[in-house]
């Protein structure tokens, strides 16, 4: 009995399955040895975060919770000029949420609404579904077809390592409400955007200028039933979503660094967000990203290098992307001492590739991280750099993005969603993940290294 039981409890313990090792020459990379999660510091804040503050949408009490973890932690870790700058962020609140067919048979839907949705009348708004496969097909609904109706976008989204399906799919919350108001569709159900087969919906941002109707989406076997129902004939469902708009609070951006030894005017950001969707406990959305550039810095403490590495937690990514906005304004007369940006921002798994995009001389310069990274099996990208969400402005503003890919295969599985918990990170892939950065973060910190300037967008202005 003894041993059974102890089989089972290290089946428990055990964290999940890495994924399989990114393919690359065999010569160049050593088995990685096994890791124990609790030495893995991005993964115990990761954990810490969801467990202590958990879901924190933007104003939310937990979103407060959130900026006192940030600021508990920061200095806990020994980073310096902790502090939080504030920045005003909109409110929006899920409330009760319910759908479910009512004909041709009654059952159940699992569903959630779309950030920004508008909320349905008290008793729901009540149906016939149209069916269309595409954003095409909706932009060519009419009021004959839509009118009166519920309008259903029933788009698949595949895996891929570098989750490059995401950005074809995700464009349905924003523009397929506005393509289903036209036709003067009642609401709209979405197919969920992501890559898992479980019961369960991934909310995500509609926008707060989409459509003026009720929003859900519902899980992908939901959508793929509600599909073979309406091969059949006629379908109505209910949905009832009890969503609220409250005036802007206050959240802020949490900011710590590691102080530069000989150059600590010019600073190197490691970004990532502290806001998450309610459903779950943002564990990798973006919990990860947030232990990531923790335990980065961290591992700076001990031995700073010549150029100060600054740390920002930003707020609101999720709803509206305020805090990365008001970074820029507040940091304005010293962007162009930002040598570079990173910002970690594809949840749990190993980092295969790396990118930069800077001036002329960025990619001969940084291909001295060549060896470094091949080391840790990740390879130099010849693609530029694309950048995250919150340092858009920063490229902006001529500041060179430095990209830290990672493995998104499974990432889409649960993003968004109520299973974004601890369960879903991955301590080996984070362990690998955080080496990864501190080698990109110690380059770009080193005196010499000059990645140039972008070129200035002033439309982004
Ligand atoms: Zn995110």
């Amino acid at each position: 009995v003894g041993a059974v039981l102890l089989v089972l409890v290290a089946a428990c313990s055990r964290p999940p399955a890495p994924h399989p090792p990114v393919a690359v020459a065999a010569s160049t990379v050593t088995t990685p040895a096994p890791v124990d999660p609790e030495r893995v510091l991005a993964f115990t804040l990761a954990r810490s975060l969801s467990d202590q503050v958990g879901p924190r949408l933007a104003g939310s009490p937990g979103d407060a919770r959130a900026v006192a973890w940030a600021l508990r932690e920061m200095k806990r870790l020994g980073l310096t000029d902790v502090h939080a700058e504030p920045v005003a962020v909109p409110v929006w609140e899920r409330g009760a949420e319910s759908c479910e067919i009512v004909e041709p048979a009654a059952r159940r839907l699992v569903a959630t609404a779309l950030g920004w949705s508008v909320p349905t009348p008290p008793e729901g708004i009540t149906a016939e579904v149209i069916e269309v496969a595409s954003l095409e097909e909706g932009a060519r609904l009419t009021r004959d077809v839509a009118g009166g109706k519920i309008v259903f976008y029933n788009i698949p989204m595949a895996p891929f390592r570098d989750g490059r399906d995401y950005g074809r799919v995700v464009p349905v919350r924003s523009k397929g409400p506005v393509l289903a108001e036209k036709a003067g569709a009642l609401a709209v159900l979405v197919r969920s955007v992501g890559t898992d087969h479980a019961r369960r919906a991934h909310t995500g941002s509609m926008g707060r200028d989409s459509a003026k109707i009720p929003t859900a989406a519902i899980s992908v076997p939901d959508a793929e039933s509600l599909h073979r129902l309406l091969v059949a004939g006629p379908v109505r469902v209910r949905l009832s979503l009890e969503t609220r708009t409250r005036p802007d609070a206050e959240s802020a951006n949490v900011v710590g660094e590691v102080r530069g030894t000989r150059d600590p005017g010019r600073l190197v950001l490691a970004g990532a967000h502290l806001d998450a969707w309610d459903l779950g406990t943002g564990s990798v959305d973006d919990g990860a990203g947030v232990g990531l550039v923790l335990a980065a810095a961290h591992a700076f403490t001990r031995s700073p290098p010549a150029r100060t590495v600054r740390v920002v937690l930003f707020a609101a990514e999720e709803n509206s992307g305020a805090g990365g906005k008001a970074y820029v304004k507040a940091h304005e007369p010293e962007l162009g001492r930002h040598v570079a940006a990173i910002e970690m921002d594809a949840g749990t798994g190993r980092v295969y590739e790396a990118r930069v995009r800077g001036g002329a001389g960025a990619a001969g310069a940084f291909a001295a991280l060549r060896g470094p990274l091949a080391a840790l099996g990740v390879e130099i990208g010849t693609e530029p750099a694309g950048g995250g969400a919150d340092t858009g402005l920063l490229r902006a503003a001529g500041v060179p993005a430095i990209d830290l890919r990672q493995d998104a295969t499974a990432y889409f599985d649960v993003h968004h969603t109520v299973d974004d918990l601890p369960e879903a990170l991955d301590p080996a892939g984070l362990d690998q993940a955080t080496r990864a950065l501190e080698a990109v973060l110690g380059f770009a910190a080193r005196e010499e290294v000059d990645l140039g300037r972008l070129p200035l967008d002033a439309a982004a202005k």
